[in-house]
């Protein structure tokens, strides 16, 4: 399942691989989001030829869109998209609580068009449209008109509405745990409560009671109808729970929930409600207090991070696992990255101080560039095209800079975490 080959004598940083029903992935990796069954922009032949090994697919956009009865026409979204490797569903409690109250609020700014995104939209305060447990307690029924425009949380689980159609739904642990098994995914997430930034410890000790005991209800529920192992047939077996470990950005219930969950017979642990909104050195606090506390044998993974110097710091932690949205939106805001004094024999590239650069494609000194963006990049932009009609494309409003760009960046972050794993190997991260 999960097998540590290596630790740095650096840092706490570590080699692994984990085995999945779809294939064994080295870790640490970064996963490229393909939140409705696609990377934005790319085919599932890209993320191929890239050489992604994984990729996360959202549960709350799926479940709604196609939704679960034509999922489970195509026998699952890697048949449905024609993606044969692993991939890693989240639980649906972020999107719920951050787009779970967006429909009555404005419509449009929910609705991606092809360049744009509905995350980008959201201001922090909109993260958390929801009451606690002891405001809803407190409210009369006539009460119910205010609450109908806001994602109702109890023990149960939560009530939201479509962000598509407005229709209302329900998640519970359970249910969140069925879809996944639909979905196919091969590692799955409990539903959480992500507690927004800032938060008060009130409102975090109820959001962690909660996530709490959904996670235990999430977990029975995964023993008793866990696919049958070795069913080779299905490649169903042996798929993977992760827990959550929750408690906003407060040590003692941070550390609490750190040492709960491992008492758990999850297959590995995730770092929640962190990138959202915090400062890094408040991130990287709540690992350098978190991490202690979760179990040697099994991989972690850090939800929702980052930018490729927080990647840095959280593997020194001894995190495994990542997943963002910045390669893929920066591209389509024409937002490369680039590594800085790259040699191009050298397979592993030195990740100290900064070593990379983002550049603005849209920049009119890139108008009449004739050499490629990178030229040590191997990515089918930089092999074929130069930064001049990289440049074109976008201010021309081309598909195809969306493409190539998004490309880019992908093949940008994975050749990061390779050169990551390399200098683990080699003690030098
Ligand atoms: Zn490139």
């Amino acid at each position: 399942m999960f097998k540590l080959s290596k630790q740095s004598k650096k840092s706490s940083a570590r080699f692994g691989i984990l085995t999945t029903p779809h294939g064994e992935i080295e870790t640490p990796f970064f996963m490229p989001i393909a939140t409705k069954g696609s990377v934005k922009a790319l085919a599932t032949e890209d993320l191929k030829n890239l050489g992604a090994d994984i990729v996360l697919a959202n549960t709350y956009h799926l479940y709604l869109q196609p939704g679960l009865e034509v999922l489970k026409k195509f026998g699952g979204l890697h048949k449905f998209m024609g993606w044969n490797g692993p991939i890693l569903t989240d639980s649906g409690g972020y999107q719920v609580f951050s787009l779970g109250n967006k429909f009555n609020q404005s419509r449009s700014t929910v609705i991606p068009d092809l360049i744009g995104n509905p995350e980008k939209s959201k201001s922090k305060k909109e993260l958390d449209p929801r009451v606690s447990l002891a405001e809803l307690n407190s409210r009369s029924p006539e009460d119910d008109s205010v609450l109908n425009s806001l994602v109702k949380i109890n023990h149960n689980g939560v009530e939201f509405r479509s962000f598509l159609d407005g229709s209302k739904h329900l998640f519970t642990p359970e249910k969140v745990q069925k879809i996944q098994d639909i979905i196919g995914s091969d590692i799955k997430m409990v539903l959480d409560v992500c507690s927004p930034h800032p938060c008060s410890k009130k409102q975090a000790e109820v959001d962690l009671m909660l996530t709490h005991e959904w996670a235990q209800r999430a977990l029975e529920y995964h023993k008793k109808h866990r696919p049958r192992k070795n069913n080779r047939a299905t490649k169903q077996g042996n798929n993977l729970l992760f827990g959550i470990v929750q408690g906003s950005t407060y040590k003692d219930l941070r550390i609490k929930s750190a040492k709960f969950l491992s008492a758990l017979d999850f297959d590995g642990l995730a770092i929640g409600g962190l990138a959202v909104g915090e400062e890094n050195k408040k991130m990287y606090q709540v690992l350098d207090y978190t991490i202690p506390e979760l179990p040697a044998d099994k991989p972690r993974y850090l939800m929702g991070v980052g930018k490729p110097e927080n990647i840095i710091e959280a593997v020194k932690r001894g995190v495994d696992m990542f997943d963002c949205v910045i390669p893929t939106r920066e591209a389509r805001h024409g937002r490369l990255y680039i590594f800085k004094n790259q040699n191009s024999t050298s397979k592993t590239q030195k990740l100290r101080g900064n070593f990379y650069n983002v550049i603005n494609i849209l920049n009119s000194k890139y108008k009449k560039y004739p050499q490629p963006l990178d030229k040590n990049c191997a990515c089918e932009l930089c092999q074929n095209y130069s930064a001049g009609y990289l440049h074109h494309l976008f201010k021309a409003s081309e598909p195809l800079a969306l493409r190539l760009a998004t490309l880019h960046n992908v093949n940008f972050y994975l050749k990061m975490m390779k050169s990551i794993r390399n200098n683990i190997k080699t003690n030098r991260l």
